[in-house]
């Protein structure tokens, strides 16, 4: 890890929430940007969400930005602006859960917590022989007691550093090189042969479908966005006129449907193209996405609601991954010159 023996409570805990859903390669140039722009508790206690999210906009799962900013907030203010040691307080703190809390504790306070990550419970698994499935209320309870029991209460932060690394770096998931792990000797799976199927798989989690039609409306050099407001994913994030589905809906259905006539019903306007997106995978979603881009006339009114913002000013809005990744391909600024619309 390349922030690997950091003592800094603010620093420990950024890596932390980067790191929950994210890849070490990946988050780290997004911690140096986030360390950048705010690099201190107090500064982002300071900071206008729009802005922070825009420094996350990419590495999703938005909700532990906008956790950051409102933990910073409450530390300012419940707190005094330090950061609290004590666990419980931690753990009050949004966003942050058992691990991050057990990880803040140790790695910052030298307090005596666990962590109990994946890494942690795939080597507890293995080496002790435990075939409880780690996602259920049982099992989360015995990897707990087991790694607090374990625990070297001189040297918390070393301890859990240590089984995090050999978790991910010796006994990792699909080929563990158990030839040079120091625990070979007493490996429970290792010597049952038992590795492939230890730990045991969580039950998955139901998984939904969800179809977005996103209208990618022109004026001129212009397009129409909006905030997302609703306690759903993706909130306070920006995105384009959406109309959602619970099936699938192809182009001449879409255009037919009641929420686009309710939108462009009154306007003159033309198709230009609808792109299917790639499927986003979300913990407890499938996102399936498309985008059709609609020529309008530059003197169209204002579609209530909306921003009408000139494509070129985009940049300054957060956008899912989905839309942004959208822009990135796809250049909108031309279009309007090309059809003189
Ligand atoms: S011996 Fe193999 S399975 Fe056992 S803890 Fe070490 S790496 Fe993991």
């Amino acid at each position: 890890m390349p922030w690997r023996g950091e003592k800094d409570p603010y620093r420990v805990w950024l890596s932390e929430v980067i790191l929950q859903q994210t890849r070490v390669d990946q988050g780290w140039s997004y911690y140096l940007k986030f360390l950048k722009a705010y690099p201190d508790l107090s500064s982002l206690a300071q900071a206008r969400e729009e802005e922070a999210l825009l420094a996350w906009q990419g590495l999703g799962y938005y909700s532990r930005c906008r956790h950051l900013l409102e933990a910073a907030r409450m530390i300012a203010t419940r707190f005094g602006g330090k950061f609290p040691e004590r666990h419980e307080d931690l753990l009050s703190l949004p966003g942050v859960g058992a691990y991050t809390a057990a990880a803040i504790a140790s790695f910052a306070f030298g307090l005596p917590h666990a962590v109990v990550d994946g890494n942690v419970i795939r080597v507890l698994a293995r080496f002790f022989g435990i075939g409880m499935a780690p996602g259920t209320a049982e099992g989360k309870a015995a990897f707990a007691g087991l790694a607090d029991r374990l625990l070297d209460r001189k040297d918390p932060g070393m301890h859990n550093q240590a089984l995090m690394d050999l978790g991910a770096q010796v006994c990792s998931p699909r080929s563990p090189s158990c030839p040079h792990c120091p625990l070979q000797g007493r490996c429970i799976a290792y010597r049952s042969g038992q590795i492939k199927l230890l730990p045991t798989r969580d039950p998955g989690p139901r998984v939904t479908d969800r179809y977005f039609h996103y209208l990618v409306i022109q004026a001129g050099d212009s397009v129409y966005i909006r905030k997302r407001t609703s306690n759903d994913i993706w909130k306070h994030l920006y995105e384009f006129p959406l109309i959602e589905t619970k099936r699938p809906l192809g182009p001449e259905k879409l255009i037919r449907s009641r929420p686009f006539c309710d939108l462009l019903g009154n306007l003159d306007f033309r198709i230009w193209e609808t792109r299917k997106a790639p499927l986003q995978k979300l913990t407890h979603r499938r996102i399936h996405g498309s985008f059709t881009r609609i020529l309008v006339p530059e003197s169209s009114a204002r579609l209530e609601g909306f921003l009408r913002v000139p494509v070129t000013e985009l940049s300054r809005y957060a956008f899912p991954r989905l839309i942004f990744s959208f822009l990135q391909g796809n250049p909108l600024t031309l279009l309007g010159l090309m059809t003189g619309l």
